[in-house]
């Protein structure tokens, strides 16, 4: 079939795609004020204000995809995120512990003009303690005359001041060259590896039990890492044995130590959230049943899945369920998560350890779906049927069709369908229940793209 083959090349096929490994993260730390926010903006080419926002207001975004001079990465901006203006000072530096933490390289902001202050200072030791690469922005340099206050920062120990002018753009080419320069090609966290225990990123806002379930599930079955071949350790995961299978949970250390629960600490819960899903293969979304859902639950969910990773949902605090109660969850779960109803769902204690056995065949199930793979032929007898049956609306006159499609990747499942015009979202949609009905994908997102040929 020589339609088919052209497509094949076309699409470069890649039979066990990796999920994209997650870029190199540059997060922008300092003092309230300084220009975080003013300099994160420049850096993303845009003046639509971040700054703008009004203080205490939970932004939706923690880091935002940018690039210079060629090179993509992940840009965390801190700013706006700041604890409540009272006791501000004695929160800055243990606030941009976890952003450096999460970091591959730190551009370090001061305000030339005040010049270093004492948090400054507390924030410069850990800095030097993590060992990252940091680059020093000397900020609110408008002009020539404020070079000689951009020097006295030479104190603070770490290396060069570059002047910068983040509102005026005054030397951040130079500053942004120096950071750049200073990323590793990939994150240092959040190296992909295919073969070896699979990952996990257990996660969910604050207080809905991640560390009572990683405590039930790790329980006393300790793993000695060295025992397993090709594992290199990175220190915040840890190897769990579930029913004697090694399994990667990532970023543990975010889940055992307990984040002050102060406003900045949903931001920092956010951004750990974002980089366990990143390298982990599946999530397990964990909610509170014992409580309403909230928005922050739905935000933790459309992160797994804008992430493209596979994903269980497992209600925790089981034991504290009334017949009432489990009647409503149902009915709130098909109303909440809609656009997941494909994903497995688990009820459990991490309290009493109820049916926690049940969260292996879920998370397998979910992986195996991620992994899978349709052929050409099969996808395309199913599509010609329905294609048949449930032909594409008809729009001014014109019939867009469907002509053939391929599955482009796993890991998650993207398919690509060649059409012979606009194919509408709502058709789309269609395609993918359909897809699901057929073939099951249940427990990862899909992805449907259409290319038009003439
Ligand atoms: P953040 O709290 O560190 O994110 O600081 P912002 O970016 O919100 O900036 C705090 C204030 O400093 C705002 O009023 C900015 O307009 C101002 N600012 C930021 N960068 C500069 C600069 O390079 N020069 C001057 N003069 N003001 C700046
Ligand atoms: P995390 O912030 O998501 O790590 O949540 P924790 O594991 O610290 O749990 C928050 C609170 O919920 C603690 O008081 C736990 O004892 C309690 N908790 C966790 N799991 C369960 C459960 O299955 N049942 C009940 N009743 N309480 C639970």
């Amino acid at each position: 079939d020589e339609d088919l083959t052209l497509l094949d090349r076309e699409l470069d096929e890649d039979d066990d795609a990796a999920p994209e490994a997650p870029l190199p993260v540059l997060a922008v730390v300092g003092r309230p004020n300084v220009g975080k926010s003013t300099l994160v903006n420049r850096i993303l080419g845009r003046r639509e204000a971040v700054t703008e926002d009004k203080p205490g207001v939970t932004r939706d975004r923690v880091s935002y995809p940018a690039e210079w001079a060629g090179k993509n990465f992940t840009l965390v901006d801190t700013g706006g995120w700041e604890v409540d203006v009272a006791g501000i000072e004695a929160r800055v530096a243990e606030q941009a512990e976890v952003a450096i933490e999460l970091a591959d390289a730190v551009v370090f902001v001061v305000d030339a003009v005040v010049g270093p202050t004492a948090t400054d200072e507390r924030v410069v030791r850990l800095l030097r303690r993590s060992g990252k690469p940091v680059v020093l922005c000397a900020n609110k340099v408008d002009g020539a005359s404020g070079e000689a206050d951009a020097q006295t920062l030479w104190s603070l120990g770490l290396g060069e001041p570059y002047p910068v002018s983040a509102l005026h753009g005054r030397g951040t080419g130079d500053l942004l060259e120096a950071a750049v320069k200073a990323l590793p090609e990939k994150s240092a966290h959040g190296e992909l590896r295919p073969e070896g225990p699979r990952r996990v990123a257990l996660v969910g806002r604050p207080n809905v039990g991640k560390s009572s379930l990683l405590n039930k599930v790790a329980g006393s079955e300790r793993v000695v890492v060295d025992e397993i071949a090709g594992t290199t350790r990175d220190p915040v995961d840890e190897l769990v044995l579930l029913k004697g299978q090694p399994w990667w949970f990532v970023d543990t250390a975010g889940i055992r130590r307990r984040v002050h629960q102060t406003r900045g600490a949903d931001f920092y819960a956010s951004l750990r959230t974002q980089a366990a899903i990143e390298k982990a293969e599946v999530a397990v979304v964990l909610l509170d049943a014992s409580v309403p859902m909230t928005e922050q639950d739905t935000r933790v969910i459309s992160q797994v899945v804008d992430a493209g990773r596979a994903l269980v949902i497992a209600y925790n605090k089981w034991d504290l369920m009334d017949e009432d109660r489990r009647r409503y969850l149902e009915r709130e779960f098909d109303r909440e998560l809609v656009q997941v109803q494909w994903a497995p769902r688990v009820n459990v204690s991490a309290r009493t350890g109820w049916h926690t056995d049940r969260l292996v065949p879920a998370l397998e199930r979910s992986l195996g779906s991620w992994d899978k793979r349709i052929p050409t032929g099969r996808l395309n007898a199913f599509l010609g049927d329905l294609v048949a049956e449930h032909p594409h609306p008809l729009r001014g006159g014109k019939q867009s069709r469907i002509l053939f499609a391929t599955q482009a990747s796993t890991r998650p499942p993207r398919f690509v369908l060649f059409a012979t015009g606009f194919i509408e979202a709502g058709y789309r949609r269609f395609v993918e229940r359909r897809l699901r009905e057929e073939f099951g994908f249940e427990g990862t997102p899909i992805e449907i793209s259409v290319r038009v040929r003439e």
